[in-house]
């Protein structure tokens, strides 16, 4: 494998800072471009204009059928430290090229992360630039997994989806997951399109993957248990090792089972990192982290501060004073400088904060005047650019 294990002397270096603009190649928001491509129904987006040559940059190649297996929660990092418990992606990952992860968004969380794979775009293009963001209509503070404060998807996100437009070219899409999900927000917005079959079983789910892939085109199938239990228990335990090990027996079954000439493709919205009391800040004990901030949204790894007019300077000098080498705190138009969501449209730009906390370590923040302690003592937590969140999985095999 092309890739130093790390070590317990080097571990800590996972948990560094990386830069990373949204326009990569290797990114998260290349995978459903370059699949389109390799599928015969290449789909260009405002940031990958050229699917085909993606596809080639990615070495994905031309098939007739792919099945995208997304786990969600599950880092690059987070799969090579427990690479001994999975058999079936270890074995996918020292294939050539899969050695290496891709990037997720940033922030490196959910509801950001599928809608810019969903769209094969950027957080600029998506409007969804956080966990919680300010909804500019009402002031509020919205969720973004299920759009909380009354906020239509499409009142924020205006992107056409990819799975949508293969569709329109006439190809099969079948996406598979929880029957809560078929017209969940986040699908609305972010992967909308194709067919939905959904089902509570595990094995039912794998025998509807299975059942798709039978007519050429493309079948999406979403695990959601790992990053449930990280977010229960933490992610470097028996429980969290357990849930890996039963997903690997799924992507086994797919690798024995799918159409021969199948392209199975895995991949993930994020890594995680665990959660320590020590290091965590509660703005509530800090008054100089609340002058000038109106609003705290994002999560404990990436919080965003919507600050009083005029005031995103000096709080974000004083945030980064307070902070010191606890987390980068960038002001609005440094974020955008950096290009870390990509081209921001005018639509956009009014859900964006005024300014940006990244973590480092395994620092959280948090707000004890507004959160509950549920929402504070999340064991494993993600959100920041480090390398065990940002760097996921992409791995391919033909069958
Ligand atoms: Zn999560």
């Amino acid at each position: 494998m092309n890739f130093e294990m790390p070590t317990l002397s080097t571990l800590h270096t996972l948990l560094d800072p990386i830069d990373c603009r949204q326009e990569q190649q290797r990114h998260l928001s290349s995978v459903l471009p370059a699949l389109s491509a390799a599928l015969g129904v290449p789909i260009p987006t405002p940031v990958h204009p050229h699917p085909q040559q993606l596809a080639q940059s990615l070495h994905i190649p031309s098939c007739e059928r792919a099945v995208v297996v997304f786990i969600d929660g599950l880092g690059f990092w987070n799969l090579v430290l427990r690479i001994g418990h999975t058999p079936n992606m270890r074995a996918m990952l020292r294939q050539q090229y899969n050695d290496q992860p891709i990037w997720t968004t940033q922030p490196s969380t959910t509801s950001v992360a599928i809608p810019t794979f969903g769209t094969g775009t950027a957080p600029g293009f998506t409007g969804m630039f956080g966990y919680t963001q300010r909804n500019p209509r009402t002031g509020n503070k919205a969720q973004m997994i299920t759009f909380t404060d009354d906020i239509a998807p499409r009142e924020v996100q205006h992107q056409p989806t990819i799975f949508s437009q293969i569709d329109q070219q006439g190809m099969r899409v079948t996406s598979i997951g929880l029957p809560r999900f078929e017209h969940s927000a986040l699908t609305e917005a972010a992967l909308k399109g194709g067919a939905f079959i959904g089902s509570e079983s595990p094995r039912m789910r794998l025998k509807h993957a299975l059942a798709a892939n039978e007519t050429p085109g493309l079948t999406y199938l979403y695990i959601r248990d790992l990053d449930k239990t990280a977010h229960k228990s933490g992610w470097d335990n028996d429980a969290w090792v357990a849930q890996l090990e039963k997903i690997d027996t799924i992507i086994g079954t797919l690798r024995r089972m799918l159409a021969p000439g199948t392209l199975l493709v895995i991949t993930a919205d994020h890594g995680v990192v665990n959660m320590v009391e020590q290091d965590q800040i509660d703005i509530a004990d800090n008054p100089m982290l609340q002058e000038g901030v109106e609003l705290v949204a994002g999560e404990p790894r990436a919080p965003m501060l919507y600050t009083t007019l005029g005031q995103q300077d000096a709080v974000a000098q004083r945030w980064q004073e307070v902070l010191a080498d606890r987390a980068v705190v960038l002001t609005q138009e440094e974020a955008l400088n950096q290009g870390i969501f990509g081209a921001v449209q005018p639509h956009t730009l009014p859900w964006l904060a005024d300014v940006f906390v990244l973590t480092q370590g395994q620092h959280t923040i948090v707000d004890s005047r507004t959160q509950r302690e549920q929402e504070r003592t999340l064991p494993a937590v993600h959100g920041s650019r480090t390398q065990m969140e940002m760097e996921i999985p992409l791995l391919m095999e033909v069958l």
